[in-house]
């Protein structure tokens, strides 16, 4: 059989040297199984987004549900009870005060929705703040909004000029935090229009975490100043960080709050940006030039919107907070050999997400080991994907301990095979 070359580019990915994709056909909790019948364990939740399992019943029955009903309607001048009835239940289970809830397709543009609410309320109440200030390590999306305000480096160099400018703040390492809050401080007298974090865990910047205490201090160091604090929550939201939102943890309610990933439980694209009355109340106006200007044409999509009602039905009515609970205490078994493991720095965890650094000459995300080590897993059914020499496991809810020594096994093996000697 000859068949021609695909034309679909794949994201992230080097076309040049990266091997043949594998033709996924299936998934089923933790496990995806290929075209061929071979069985992948998936380590990463495809990318952050599964969080109970891949096709949990409920919400493929949703899904099944909401498609034969209402597919799509347009969401300005109209509404519809999946959409009524989500809103009402993020205002109820997020953090007190975020009591407007703005629909989207993906993080990146929940987070764009989020910049656009900030410069919004600061024009409308007459006040010319515009500056925002951002983690170093931090990333937000892809989108030329999003790449401005995340850390620069070798994946946007390219579009540099089309990024706007803001104020980055160091990273709050332990033993180091103070820098930090002395520079949001310092940065806050100037009066800028917001502040932008991932709280408690910086996701694509490389698995970084820092303490709740330090995010507490940052929301009120940002009140005093009556700077926006937007959480970026796209990753952290539904559980991953061991509460079913990181801001708990720190007992703050951000101006601002975006989720996005599991928010369909990963089974479908959706996001929301939640804010204070504030915001809200700043384009609340007779006059037409204060509307919130954005839309996309899937806003608030009735068939998402039943896919996530269906995730907050499990929230409700199956014990995920004990499943996580335990994911942790799972993950926290196998990760504790490779804290005394010299080959290996930086063992962390929070939550249901493990990371560990393996070392190596050239660190970063271009670390020459990095792609030798997503073949190797991919060699041994496992779906993990380092960012450079960084591995990080971060797997659905429903993922056993058996599953997890597989994956523990393997980056044993790994660090036999490609790890310093
Ligand atoms: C993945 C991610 C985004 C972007 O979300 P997309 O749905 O990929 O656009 C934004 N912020 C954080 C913290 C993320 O992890």
């Amino acid at each position: 059989m000859t068949s021609s070359p695909s034309p679909v580019w794949h994201p992230f990915t080097q076309h040049a040297l990266a091997p043949e994709p594998a033709m996924v056909v299936r998934g089923d909790g933790a496990w995806l199984e290929t075209a061929t019948g071979a069985r992948i364990l998936d380590a990463i939740s495809s990318w952050w987004v599964i969080t109970h399992g891949h096709c949990h019943p409920r919400i493929v029955a949703a899904i099944a549900g909401q498609a034969g009903q209402l597919d799509q309607v347009i969401f300005a001048g109209h509404t519809h009870p999946a959409a009524e009835a989500l809103a009402r239940r993020l205002v109820a289970m997020t953090p007190p005060g975020l009591d407007h809830v703005f629909f989207s397709d993906s993080g990146s543009t929940a987070v764009e929705v989020a910049l656009k609410m900030a410069a919004g309320y600061w024009r409308n109440t007459g006040e010319p703040r515009t500056r925002i200030l951002a983690l170093e390590h931090g990333y937000h999306g892809d989108t030329i909004g999003t790449m401005s305000v995340g850390a620069r480096g070798v994946y946007n160099a390219a579009y540099e000029p089309f990024l706007f400018e803001v104020t980055r703040l160091p990273f709050p390492e332990a033993g180091r935090e103070q820098a930090t809050l002395d520079a949001l401080e310092a940065a806050c007298r100037e009066a800028p229009a917001a502040l932008l974090v991932e709280p408690l865990i910086l996701g694509a910047g490389g698995m970084l975490i820092y303490a709740p205490d330090v995010l507490a201090e940052m929301a009120a160091i940002c009140a005093r100043h009556r700077v926006l604090l937007i959480a970026d929550e796209v990753m952290t939201g539904f559980g991953r960080t061991g509460t079913l939102f990181a801001c708990e943890q720190a007992a703050i309610t951000p101006d601002i709050a975006c989720y996005a990933k599991g928010l369909t439980g990963g089974a479908l694209p959706l996001a929301v940006t939640l804010c204070r009355g504030e915001i809200f109340a700043a384009h609340y106006s007779t006059d037409r030039a204060r509307t919130f200007f954005h839309s996309s044409s899937f806003t608030a999509n009735p068939i998402a919107c039943a896919a996530a009602l269906a995730n907050l039905e499990i929230w409700a009515g199956e014990p995920v907070a004990g499943r996580i609970a335990a994911l942790g205490t799972l993950q926290e078994a196998r990760l504790a050999p490779f804290r005394d493991d010299r080959r290996f720095s930086n063992v962390r965890r929070l939550g249901t997400i493990a990371a560990l650094d393996l070392v190596a000459d050239d660190p970063g995300y271009l670390a020459g080991v990095g792609p030798r080590l997503a073949a190797f897993f991919r060699a041994e059914g496992l779906l993990v994907r380092p960012l450079g020499n960084t591995l990080y496991v971060m797997p659905p809810y429903c993922t056993t301990g058996e599953d997890l020594d597989r994956v523990y096994g393997a980056i044993a093996t790994a660090a036999d095979r490609f790890g310093p000697a």
